[in-house]
């Protein structure tokens, strides 16, 4: 597990409980998601009415599973939470559909994992309000159609393009949600540093927030062992110095790389000339799997604007000369 992961570890699940905002009023950031989301929940709570169903898009930590509670929250709703690849059959999700409470909300997450027959099940569950419980098999089958009470579907995924477009559009309300300021992280890490108790200053949580990688979970997962740190080494107040110097020992940068991102950019840079380079070299070069450079450092250094993935292969750009501190051979310079 790496300490910038951004899928949660089991610390994370114990915690994280504790850390998420209640109310639309407290969930940091998405300013857009929250207004338009307040808009749609205002809206059905004076009709009396259940809540359009509502597609969650964005990278894993940024608060998709903590929005779908506020929705059952702002909704006085119950919540049932489960996942694509929890539903193998589509029995697995004719029994959660038909225990649901009128105005319950169903939070699915990976939906874009879900096996066929229960994407097409849920089709008309979202639609109709209605499935179809097949009973027996080959030619003596019998569809018996089961009235469901009115829910709210909270799908979440990762890209919403990944899902065939008959379920994209059975959502009244589509949100992406977006990666953090580091402002935003500011907020979110204060926040958390009163819930669990622990005494930061303005610079300590700024210091914290730039290496977060605009991801709520990371900077709470950063806030937890700079406090380690803090108590162990010092008064127990985060500091940007006691920030960085623990920061330091686990190897995350001001940046937020951390050391298979360095190595995997170092190579390029040092051993390539900063490319271009085919993924599988640069790989043998950082002694990693081709797919670890590929899904687990790469997509942080695109985004972050340090590396680009070339028709030619991977090559570095100037931000990443300039944040390891070296000078790009003069011939790239032009
Ligand atoms: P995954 O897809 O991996 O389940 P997720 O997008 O559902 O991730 P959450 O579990 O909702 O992410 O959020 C992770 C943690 O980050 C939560 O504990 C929550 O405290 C915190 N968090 C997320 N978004 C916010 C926010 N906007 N304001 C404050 N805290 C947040």
């Amino acid at each position: 597990e790496r300490l910038v992961g951004s899928v949660a570890d089991g610390e994370d699940t114990a915690v994280e409980a504790a850390l998420r905002p209640k109310d639309l009023g407290e969930f940091v950031g998405q300013p857009k998601v929250r207004e338009q989301l307040d808009l749609v929940l205002r809206a059905a709570r004076q009709r009396g009415a259940t809540a359009d169903h509502v597609l969650l898009s964005g990278a894993p930590g940024l608060g998709k599973t903590t929005l779908s509670m506020i929705i059952a929250a702002e909704m006085g709703a119950p919540i049932r939470i489960t996942s694509g690849p929890a539903i193998q059959h589509a029995g697995d999700l004719a029994a959660i559909l038909s225990s649901l409470q009128e105005g319950e909300v169903l939070f699915l997450d990976e939906i874009h994992r879900m096996s066929r027959p229960a994407e097409e099940m849920l089709y008309m569950a979202m639609e109709d309000f209605r499935v179809d419980v097949i009973v027996g098999k080959g030619p003596g089958a019998t569809a018996i159609p089961l009235e469901l009470p009115p829910f709210t579907l909270v799908g979440a995924t990762t890209r919403a393009g990944l899902l065939p477009p008959p379920l994209r559009d059975r959502f009244g309300f589509t949100a992406h949600m977006e990666f953090y300021e580091a402002e935003e992280l500011e907020r979110v890490l204060h926040r958390s540093a009163r819930l669990l108790d622990v005494s930061t200053d303005e610079a300590g949580a700024r210091e914290i927030a730039g290496r977060s990688r605009g991801t709520p979970r990371i900077a709470n997962r950063l806030l937890r062992r700079v406090r380690d740190y803090a108590q162990v080494k010092s008064d127990g107040v985060i500091t940007s110095e006691i920030a960085r110097q623990a920061l330091a020992v686990y190897e995350v940068d001001e940046r937020g790389l951390d050391r298979l991102d360095r190595a995997v950019l170092e190579s390029l840079l040092k051993l390539f000339n900063g490319g271009p380079v085919g993924l599988s070299t640069l790989a043998v070069a950082v002694g990693e799997e081709r797919e670890t450079v590929e899904e687990v450092a790469e997509p942080f250094l695109v985004r972050e604007g340090l590396l680009a993935r070339t028709p030619r292969g991977r090559v570095a750009t100037p931000a990443a000369w300039a944040h390891l501190n070296l000078t790009p051979p003069a011939s790239s310079r032009a």
